[in-house]
């Protein structure tokens, strides 16, 4: 799960970690009653999308030479003309995709002197199974470049889960980002607390980029994205309120809602599956015939006939989808019930596209025999070669 930066900061703010003052507005009435809360005399309004990069998007109604997704303003007044320009319009960024994200909250902040800007993140490295930090003197705006030109310019630091992040380790942070001064003194609480905060609420991801030293001399977050496990939400109940609907995917919430596991593609075959490993044999089967799969949906171990049937409809509402492969191991999951299911959601939202079913184990006799006398227009597989021939036979 995602948030938004001005989420990210509160939560890292209650770590102890340095974040300037600001307020997250949703109209343009509020700009000048959020701007008069900051000190001043420098502003940032910052657009609030699940997407980095937003420094350098532009906003498709503004053309290209307008500003981009975060601006700096020198008067209140300015603050105003720029939530103007921004609210409600769609930012596209090297992050959104070309169909872009729509700015619906800003984050007015306090505008920062920005004497050297870093890169940190801390994320999961699974070659060394730890939380590892991973770190830049480049920060900025073009640590993919970086990434990609001198990656010799990119440090990993794995932290040992035991002893968590020693001495020691902020030393060599400090040495090599090249700190100094007030700068190297707010290090030695500012690095344990972003790796406090990544632990303790399960995060996936924690990227702050830039962290910038100040004119004055200390460090501050200033850019922050945050993921979430999503397997972890279950306890952090104060981190699920953080959750903005809006800016996700509406058929993957559709998806959680009934505990299903939905993965957009690229392609155009729909998947309704059951379990990891038969899903990735059912999408590598569909690659060998020469098509690509549009999505899967795993429907899990145990569903009920409207679960099925909700997996069906989330499958079936996205327009890429030009035919549907069933491809179900009835174990625990019987096949008859896969059957009413499918049958159920095809009676409600109709059949647009072709629809091979493949049936195994459980009950997969009376399942086919559901699906046979139900009058729609779905084609039996024999086995999962065979449903994979039929199904891309039936969309080229
Ligand atoms: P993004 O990474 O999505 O482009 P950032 O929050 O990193 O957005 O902002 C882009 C750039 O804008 C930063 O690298 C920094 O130079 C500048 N900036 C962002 N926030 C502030 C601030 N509060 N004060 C001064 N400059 C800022
Ligand atoms: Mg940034």
């Amino acid at each position: 799960m995602n948030i938004h930066e001005y989420q990210a900061k509160q939560v890292l703010k209650g770590y102890g970690a340095p974040v300037a003052q600001g307020v997250a507005i949703t109209s343009v009435d509020e700009a000048e009653a959020a701007a008069r809360q900051l000190p001043g005399p420098l502003y940032v309004v910052k657009s609030q999308i699940h997407a980095g990069g937003r420094g350098k998007g532009k906003f498709k109604e503004l053309g290209p030479d307008a500003k981009g997704g975060v601006r700096l303003a020198k008067s209140i007044e300015e603050v105003v003309a720029h939530a103007k320009d921004m609210l409600g319009n769609t930012l596209v960024t090297a992050q959104t995709g070309e169909a872009g994200k729509q700015v619906n909250r800003l984050y007015i902040e306090d505008g920062a002197d920005i004497a050297r800007e870093l890169y940190c993140s801390l994320l999961v490295d699974r070659s060394v199974g730890r939380v590892a930090f991973v770190i830049s003197t480049e920060g900025g705006m073009d640590i993919e470049a970086v990434a990609h030109d001198t990656p010799e310019k990119i440090v990993t630091l794995a932290i040992d889960p035991e002893a968590g992040v020693t001495d020691a380790d902020v030393a060599q942070i400090v040495a090599a980002y090249g700190l100094d001064g007030a700068a190297a003194e707010d290090a030695k609480s500012l690095f344990p607390a972003l790796y406090k905060a990544f632990v303790d609420t399960d995060m996936s991801l924690l990227e702050v980029n830039p962290l910038i030293v100040m004119t004055d001399g200390h460090l501050r977050v200033l850019d922050a994205k945050v993921s979430f496990d999503g397997n972890a939400l279950f306890r952090h109940d104060d981190i699920k309120t953080l959750r903005d609907e809006t800016e996700e995917d509406a058929k993957e919430i559709e998806a959680s809602k009934w505990d299903l596991a939905y993965v957009a593609l690229d392609g155009n075959i729909g998947c309704m599956v059951n379990g990891a490993g038969l899903a990735m044999a059912t999408m590598d089967i569909i690659k060998l015939y020469g098509k690509e799969p549009a999505n899967f949906c795993d429907v899990g171990g145990g569903a009920s006939k409207e679960k099925v049937a909700a997996a069906f409809k989330i499958i079936t509402a996205d327009p890429r989808v030009e035919g549907i492969l069933v491809n179900i191991f009835g174990g625990i999951m019987r096949c008859d019930v896969i059957a009413e299911g499918v049958v159920a959601a095809v009676k409600e939202v109709g059949l647009q596209v072709p629809l091979v079913v493949r049936l195994e184990g459980t009950n997969a006799e009376l399942g086919k025999k559901i699906l046979n006398e139900s009058g729609l227009r779905i084609t039996a597989a024999d086995d999962l070669d065979d449903a994979a021939q039929k199904i891309v036979a039936a969309v080229a």
